[in-house]
């Protein structure tokens, strides 16, 4: 592809009904990377759009070389585009960036630059002045991004930024599904690039269109950060999450259980007015924590079995050789 030679920069852009940015973020992005004099190619993923958005992408390949565009048959999300385009990018640096024109391309060169000479793993944008309503985005991402800080150890300000840069074995080393494009760097991470630097990048209005994130994100946020959490320590041994748990729940209904049992014997065997096990809450509760650690370390077994068969159980990234 493009006459053979090595592709230096894969420019990676998952849209939905961005019909109106299309021809402006090309000629913005051509006049941002072309100063660079080096190879490179854009992706553009059509994720099911149902405006002109495709019959832009055919126009714009057939005009400029670099472009290849992929259109799904239906809208499958912004993770999905960004996996399929990932998984086609040949550039040494992998570049990601929303279609809107929100993101700017003339962050390219540095990016491409942080990759190269800093040999980061991965550059994360970070949009410190942020063109985007205070109460749907702006708030609520200070909070997301805070939390996500804590709980991954990862010090991004803008963890689900669209403008990302890449090494190109990162992202051909990760899965991106469902909604998880919020936390690439975690996936990132997990997979062992531990180098993932943040670059302050300039950030606009929405010029055309609108936002295709609504509130349901507020509840999808957080759970797919458990999972992410979750799966980062657990997917190669779930039993040690469910077992642990298990074993806590058994030792707390065991103790409740002994203490029901001495209390009974002892009172009977001194005369001492007694109440029947079932009328104290002791009793149901020692029941519960039973019954729930049971479920705990079936749970286990499960999940034990379910990563036996994972194609990714035996998933192992070789840094280096000596042969
Ligand atoms: N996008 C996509 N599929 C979707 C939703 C969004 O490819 O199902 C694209 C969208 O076209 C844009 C990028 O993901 O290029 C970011 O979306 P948006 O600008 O709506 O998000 P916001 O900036 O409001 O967080
Ligand atoms: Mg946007």
């Amino acid at each position: 592809m493009n006459n053979n030679k090595k592709i230096d920069i894969s420019i990676v852009i998952p849209l939905f009904n961005e019909e109106q940015s299309l021809v402006e973020l090309v000629e913005w992005i051509k006049r941002s990377v072309e100063p660079l004099m080096c190879n490179y190619e854009i992706i553009m993923i059509d994720d099911g759009s149902t405006d002109n958005s495709w019959k832009v992408i055919t126009e714009l390949s057939q005009k400029h070389k670099e472009i290849k565009g992929i259109k799904f048959i239906r809208n499958y999300g912004k993770s999905a585009a960004l996996q399929v385009g990932f998984t086609h990018a040949e550039g040494e640096v992998v570049i990601t960036m929303d279609a809107d024109l929100q993101d700017s391309p003339e962050e390219i060169p540095e990016l491409y630059r942080m990759i190269k000479e800093e040999n980061f793993d991965v550059v994360s944008g970070w949009k410190l002045k942020r063109y985007d309503p205070l109460i749907s985005k702006r708030i609520p991402s200070k909070i997301y991004n805070f939390v996500v800080r804590k709980i991954s150890g990862i010090y991004l300000h803008d963890m689900n930024c669209g403008l990302k840069a890449y090494k190109n074995i990162v992202v051909k080393s990760i899965e991106v599904y469902g909604e998880m494009h919020r936390y690439i760097p975690v996936l990132a991470k997990n997979a062992g690039f531990k180098r993932i630097g943040e670059k302050v990048v300039k950030h606009y209005e929405r010029k055309y269109g609108t936002s295709k994130f609504g509130v349901e994100r507020f509840i999808r946020g957080p759970l797919d950060l458990m999972t992410v959490m979750f799966i980062t320590h657990f997917s190669k041994r779930p039993m040690h999450f469910f077992g642990v748990w298990g074993l806590i729940m058994f030792f707390l209904g065991g103790v409740l259980t002994v203490y029901l049992l001495a209390e009974k014997v002892y009172k009977s065997l001194n005369n001492l007015p007694t109440r029947d096990v079932t009328d104290k809450p002791h009793f149901y509760l020692a029941i519960a924590a039973i019954i729930i650690g049971v479920q705990l370390f079936l749970a286990g077994f499960i999940a034990e079995l379910i990563s036996r068969t994972s194609p990714e159980r035996n998933k192992y990234i070789i840094e280096k050789k000596t042969f």
